[in-house]
């Protein structure tokens, strides 16, 4: 448990917290549901976030505004999606 945490943790430091360095994600579909089980910075990742809203600022980024379930602490996420979508 404490091992995934920790892991939960580098991963939201690693990727997905700025444009620059989106999250890869291999569809659309799955971006909402890894935005809400992103763990949040205070609660840790035993409470889920809300998804407040999902942009697409350019063809292939994607932005989640979410705020934290327990807290209501809000965060953005950005993600990439690695293929094309096939419509
Ligand atoms: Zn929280």
């Amino acid at each position: 448990m404490h091992d995934r945490q920790r892991n939960s943790r580098e991963l939201l430091a690693s990727a997905g917290g700025s444009p620059q360095r989106p999250m890869v994600v291999p569809s659309a579909s799955v971006i909402e549901g890894r935005a809400a089980r992103s763990p949040c910075p205070h609660c840790g990742p035993d409470f889920e976030a809300r998804v407040l809203e999902h942009t697409r600022p350019a063809p292939r980024l994607r932005r989640v505004d979410i705020a934290c379930r327990q807290c209501s602490l809000p965060r953005t996420l950005w993600f990439t999606i690695a293929a094309p979508e096939l419509n």
